[in-house]
């Protein structure tokens, strides 16, 4: 076996020190200090580390959009392909308007690691442009993504690069990318891009596979704890396509969702709440439980606090923290958003022997229908919802097991043990293929 690079291992205070430019709440600067951890147990060599922490490419464009009312406006655009040692780059594409480029490098090094875990084929990259799409009309938006896309059309491609939706970015905005590629090339490409509408290639299950991952990873962490379903109750964060389908879905389980939240503030019932009927209410009510008169109202700090065995993050960054870390009860965190731990709460829930199924393995449901939707297009061949929903619950289980097992080997936390993974995977694949000169 060839090793072709001279070891120079060396303790975690000696790796350099993250980018400049980072702060303290910049998801990239959380993803380090867990990247840090694993590769001071891997023994990884500073070499391959410097590689690993830095973006392969930096895209930053300069986007002109005619707005509705005639004046010309400049987006600036972004998409970062982290690695792509492990095959063509994947991730989404977020629309927000404090998108910044630091954020999408962390974005980027996250779907390598996501895409390593679950043993999808595919390196990590991310895109985003700092707009506001909300105050944007839907003529405005396409107009946006469609110059995006023409503007980085050497970036992307079928066995380079394959955006997919993000914040604020949906099947519309997919196939708006899909068109406006498939016009420069001239001929339809639908392998170019994921979580496109089903009439353009669009895998079925795809809409759903986020939340899906989030139940098939907690329901096997109940059968390692002991723990039946039918006998749980679950806190959920957040009501989006994330939160949503995974209290849905572990309601089907048997377990019981006592507690659900949005943006309008968080919602309980002790008897379970029907979340057909949450999820029919927001679709009426502008995507917003506001008025939801099935539970009681509860504040976020008392939702995080419940005492519930499981409680699922599918929100946004940084909700537990050092200061609410401490008042978590339930047996199971299944971090269905990205970033939602801090590293110090991290310390804290391991601590009171809080089992942590992380992000990079809980949320990989998504990029995973994702390479099942990238498969049949390439393939021509499209499949069922069952054997989607098959394959990806098989996947999210190997995956989570392997998680599992190398957090016992180890003798650490199943986040540093998914880190432990993704980093052995993609350093090796790099090692073999050694460094062109
Ligand atoms: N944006 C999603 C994520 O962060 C999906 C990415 C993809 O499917 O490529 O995992």
């Amino acid at each position: 076996m060839p090793t072709p690079f001279k070891r120079d291992v060396k303790t975690r205070a000696l790796y350099q020190e993250p980018a400049p430019h980072i702060d303290k709440d910049n998801p990239f600067q959380s993803m380090m200090e867990r990247f840090d951890v694993a590769a001071e147990l891997l023994e990884l060599d500073t070499g391959l580390y410097d590689v690993l922490r830095s973006p392969s490419r930096i895209h930053i464009t300069s986007i002109p959009v005619v707005m509705d009312d005639g004046r010309l406006r400049v987006f600036e655009g972004y998409r970062v392909i982290h690695s792509e040692v492990l095959g063509p780059s994947k991730g989404g594409i977020r629309f927000a308007p404090d998108v910044h480029v630091d954020e999408v490098k962390a974005l980027a090094a996250w779907m390598t690691w996501k895409c390593a875990v679950v043993g999808v084929p595919f390196g990590g990259a991310k895109g985003g442009v700092t707009c506001d799409p909300s105050t944007m009309s839907a003529g405005e938006v396409e107009r946006l993504t469609r110059r995006y896309t023409a503007n980085l059309i050497d970036v992307f491609g079928p066995d380079k690069d394959i955006p997919a939706p993000d914040m604020n970015t949906n099947e519309q905005v997919m196939a708006w990318l899909l068109d406006t590629y498939s016009m420069h090339a001239r001929r339809t490409e639908t392998a170019v891009v994921t979580g496109k509408p089903l009439l353009i290639g669009g895998s079925e299950g795809r809409r759903e596979a986020t939340g899906r991952g989030v139940m098939t990873t907690t329901l096997a962490a109940m059968e390692r704890l002991g723990m039946r379903a039918s006998q749980a109750t679950v806190a959920v964060q957040g009501f989006g396509n994330v939160g949503s389908v995974a209290a849905k879905l572990l309601r089907e389980q048997g377990c019981k969702v006592v507690a659900v939240s949005d943006v309008s503030g968080g919602y309980y019932n002790a008897d379970g709440i029907d979340i057909d009927a949450a999820a029919a209410y927001a679709a009426e009510h502008d995507r917003s439980l506001a008025g939801f008169d099935g539970a009681e109202p509860l504040t976020n700090e008392e939702l995080l606090a419940l005492d519930v065995d499981v409680l699922a993050p599918c929100a946004k960054e940084n909700q537990i923290t050092a200061e609410n870390a401490g008042d978590v009860k339930a047996k199971i965190v299944a971090e269905g958003a990205n970033g939602p731990t801090t590293p110090e709460a991290d310390a804290i829930l391991n601590e009171n022997g809080v089992l942590v199924i992380p992000d990079i393995l809980a949320n990989a449901g998504g990029v995973t229908v994702s390479y099942f939707e990238w498969v049949q297009d390439r393939q021509g061949y499209f499949w069922s919802a069952d054997r989607v929903n098959r394959r990806l619950d098989r996947m999210m289980r190997g995956a989570f097991n392997r998680v599992y097992d190398a957090a016992e080997t180890y003798d650490t936390s199943m986040r540093i043990g998914a880190y432990v993974i993704a980093i052995e995977k993609v350093a090796g694949a790099l090692k073999m293929r050694g460094i062109y000169a």
